[in-house]
């Protein structure tokens, strides 16, 4: 026999393997320091709502993903409401099937819970994980190869009770090596026009400042804000306003000189088309857990591409699973990203990761795993203390 027949024998056995069970983990993950944005201004948060899923297989073999109830921003998810989905309409229709048959298996969920992104992200990715650990590749050559050994990854700028701190914060990305920045903005113009002139005075033109108003605004007090942040040479603003109001986002497009991106407006791909159709926004922002998965995540990356817009790779806060699916797709892309905030978790928002080997952003980069699957080894212990009871 010929290696190639030996090899081919091999991978024959592969494909015999089946899904055996679904096990959900439910998790408070502490944030290093309250995370504020406009939306939800009742309270910061102190900790992450994530959920780690891990599809077990009968050959012993299993693959993880993530997602999260994040609660804001059009998430209406709860962890137990994920925990129901997922144990209660996905795992009957997933055991006895082939982890390969991602399309169809995704189908079926979709068919069986319409749009329940949030809940199929953690399944659609720990499936290219399983993939991925099979064939002993990483998910990037599960989705064409890597164009890029490491991504560029922005930093967020949470709200800081002076302008004073917030340039602290950014002087602490600085320093590591981070020239992207979101600042959020929404709740108090002054304040935000501040803290814009504060950032361009401070590091002149060697950052790339972008703005976020996570659908906080009326059309009036966007186009106010935005028109008087122009001389700040703001790269885009992130969803000024409602996630509702594609109209108004553009018509936002039409009355102000930066471009406008959508983020929270952006769920499915008809949404995005929607947002294409009526040029509402130049820029898309994708999210694992708002999107679906890197099943779903690569419809929009094609559309993105194909309306000229720009792609921008976001997350919400997550573990370094979510940031590893994220960073395989930005490496297989063969054409430019933008430096998200993908990372953010691990890019000092969070207090604790639950990865043996977290991906850390190394000078403002996110090195890409080029372990089998994900590339992301789960920490027992860790998982064991931030578990929470549902
Ligand atoms: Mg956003």
């Amino acid at each position: 026999m010929t290696d190639t027949m030996a090899s081919r024998t091999n991978f024959d056995t592969d494909l015999s393997v089946r899904i055996r069970a679904v096990e959900t983990i439910p998790l408070h993950i502490p944030f290093g320091s309250p995370f504020q944005i406009a939306t939800a201004r009742e309270s910061s948060r102190e900790f992450l709502e994530a959920l780690i899923v891990r599809v077990h297989t009968d050959q012993g073999v299993f693959g993880i993903g993530e997602t999260q109830a994040w609660r804001r921003q059009g998430s209406a998810e709860l962890l137990p409401n994920l925990m129901h989905s997922i144990h209660g309409q996905f795992e009957p229709l997933l055991v006895g099937r082939s982890p390969f048959d991602v399309n169809a298996i995704m189908q079926d969920l979709n068919a069986t819970l319409y749009n329940s992104l949030y809940a199929q992200a953690a399944i659609g990715d720990a499936l290219y994980d399983l993939i991925g650990k099979f064939l002993n590749v990483p998910v990037h050559v599960l989705l064409g190869g890597k164009s890029r050994d490491r991504v560029r990854v922005g930093a967020v700028l949470s709200m800081k009770p002076t302008v004073e701190e917030l340039v602290e914060s950014a002087q602490a990305f600085y320093e590591r090596g981070f020239r992207h920045f979101g600042l959020k903005i929404g709740i108090d113009p002054a304040a935000d026009l501040r803290n814009a002139r504060a950032l361009r005075e401070t590091f002149g033109d060697g950052i790339v400042l972008r703005v976020d108003a996570n659908a906080s605004m009326n059309f009036d007090a966007a186009a106010n804000l935005l028109r008087k942040l122009e001389p700040f040479d703001i790269d885009v603003a992130e969803q000024p306003i409602a996630i509702w109001d594609v109209d108004g986002l553009a018509a936002l497009s039409q009355a102000v000189a930066m471009p406008i991106m959508a983020d929270e407006s952006v769920s499915t791909d008809h949404s995005l088309l929607d947002i294409i159709k009526r040029r509402a926004a130049t820029v898309v922002q994708t999210k694992t857990a708002k999107n679906g998965g890197i099943h779903y995540i690569k419809r929009l990356w094609n559309l993105a591409e194909a309306a000229g817009m720009r792609i921008y790779p976001g997350n919400h806060p997550s573990t370094s699973i979510a940031t590893s699916a994220v960073a395989h797709m930005c490496a297989a892309s063969p054409i430019p990203v933008m430096e998200g905030v993908f990372a953010v978790g691990m890019s000092g928002a969070l207090a604790d990761d639950i990865a043996e080997n977290s991906i850390r952003p190394i000078d403002g980069e996110v090195p890409v795993p080029d372990g089998p699957g994900l590339g992301v080894t789960l920490d027992e212990d860790k998982l064991a203390k931030y578990r929470i009871e549902v």
